[in-house]
């Protein structure tokens, strides 16, 4: 048996460890760029699974959370609150739309839609509606890899099967992209709506399950069909929240407000791990009450941690003082522009571009480790996965940056194919 030497003790993820090729070692990032302990610099596409929306060592985000560093790296906050996690949960109530303003922290994407579905089922429990613990969620989706999480992603993503006997059984079903899967759910939704807590999706666009687009009418039909049935709205923003599909929240773009939103990911402009859950007023107000039992019993030891909270406090600084959205406008154009060749290459199903999201889908799903290795030897990060090459980068990167990375991905599927 065979591990790679260069990933020392490290048991990496999403890799058979055998057979993956020796990982490249990370010394320093700057703005879009990594750079290899072997001297060689990459131009990032993916600004680390589309955290760092800023780039990275964004010197506004170091201050801060250099200057937190000093004063309070860490204090619980079961009974104690902080500046930090104060102004964040403030802020965000204050960006968000509607009155999505109930902010419960936790440390990961996954934990936070674990939290998102707690709230919703023991917010019909707080009602008196027992028996309300299905999710419907969506073919193509991912929701994080926690077994709650796995159990709500795509079936074959989620690796249902593989884990049958573990996850919980719900609804996964097609997104209502036309008249008959709307019906369909429409009819589900008729059928099973007392044993259904929420309706869960990504919205605008289900990224790692395949960077797959929708469009704002799909999001205005989940907001009537959980209206018409009574069931709560849970959109999970941790990919398209703060700018990436070229609205602050994707939610906006569709004129909807959720009962809850999921935040991560882009959240500390990639800098911490911090993720939130975000309640509307009236499901909050489900779990007020005298009786103890009816609290949401849930509680990350590093939730809201103050090092995270500062920097995603700088993070907004810099939404607020550098117009990012049209940096998002700018790059979508530009890889519309540069993209589009791809097209006409043999082997290129799609090309597709939503803010600043780019997409290459190929007709079948290749081999990926030449691939990745030949965007490598381009001097570019780009990680294909499935059937898709995507570009995520950072909203600061240039222009020439950004013609690198397409010029890569053309260059490299020319010679593939
Ligand atoms: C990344 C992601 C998650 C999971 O977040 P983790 O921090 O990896 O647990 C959940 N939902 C969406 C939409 C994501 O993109």
């Amino acid at each position: 048996m065979t591990v790679s030497p260069a990933a020392g003790r490290l048991w990496l993820p999403y890799a058979q460890m055998q057979t993956a090729p020796a990982p490249l070692v990370a010394r320093w990032t700057d703005g879009a760029r990594i750079g290899l302990e072997d001297g060689r610099v990459l131009i990032d596409g993916i600004a680390s699974w589309w955290t760092a929306c800023h780039g990275y060592n964004h010197p506004h985000i170091r201050a801060a959370v250099s200057a937190q560093l000093e004063r309070m790296p860490h204090v619980m906050l079961g009974g104690l609150v902080h500046e930090p996690a104060l102004r964040l949960a403030e802020r965000l109530s204050a960006l968000l739309p509607g009155d999505l303003g109930r902010v419960f922290f936790a440390e990961s994407g996954s934990v936070s839609v674990e939290v998102a579905i707690k709230m919703a089922v023991q917010y019909w429990l707080n009602r008196g509606q027992r028996g309300r613990t299905k999710l419907i969620a969506f073919r193509g989706g991912y929701h994080g890899d926690t077994l709650a999480t796995m159990a709500v992603c795509d079936p074959e993503e989620g690796m249902h099967s593989l884990f049958s006997g573990v996850l919980p059984q719900h609804h996964i079903v097609d997104l209502p992209c036309d008249p008959a899967s709307e019906a369909a759910l429409d009819a589900l939704l008729a059928e099973r709506r007392g044993e259904v807590a929420a309706i869960l999706a990504e919205p605008l666009v289900q990224g790692a399950g395949g960077m797959v687009f929708h469009d704002e009418a799909v999001l205005r039909s989940l907001r009537r069909l959980a209206d018409r049935h009574g069931v709560l709205l849970i959109l999970d923003e941790i990919f398209t929240g703060f700018g990436r599909t070229g609205t602050m929240f994707a939610c906006e773009a569709a004129g909807i407000v959720p009962d809850i939103v999921t935040l991560s990911k882009a959240l500390t402009g990639g800098t911490m791990a911090l993720s939130a859950a975000v309640a509307r007023e009236a499901v909050f107000e489900a779990f007020l009450s005298d009786d103890p039992m009816r609290a949401l019993m849930h509680g990350p030891t590093f939730m809201g941690n103050p090092l995270a909270c500062a920097a995603a406090n700088a993070s907004l600084d810099l939404f607020e003082l550098e117009d990012r959205l049209a940096q998002v406008a700018a790059i979508g154009d530009q890889l519309r522009a540069e993209l589009e060749p791809c097209r006409a290459l043999p082997g290129v199903r799609d090309v597709r571009v939503r803010g600043a999201i780019g997409v290459v889908q190929l007709d079948r799903f290749p081999a990926l480790t030449p691939l990745k290795q030949a965007l490598a030897a381009e001097g570019v990060w780009v990680r294909p996965f499935r059937d898709v090459v995507y570009l995520t980068p950072c909203f600061t990167i240039g222009e020439s940056e950004v013609s690198v990375l397409t010029g890569a991905i053309r260059r490299v599927l020319r010679s593939a194919f």
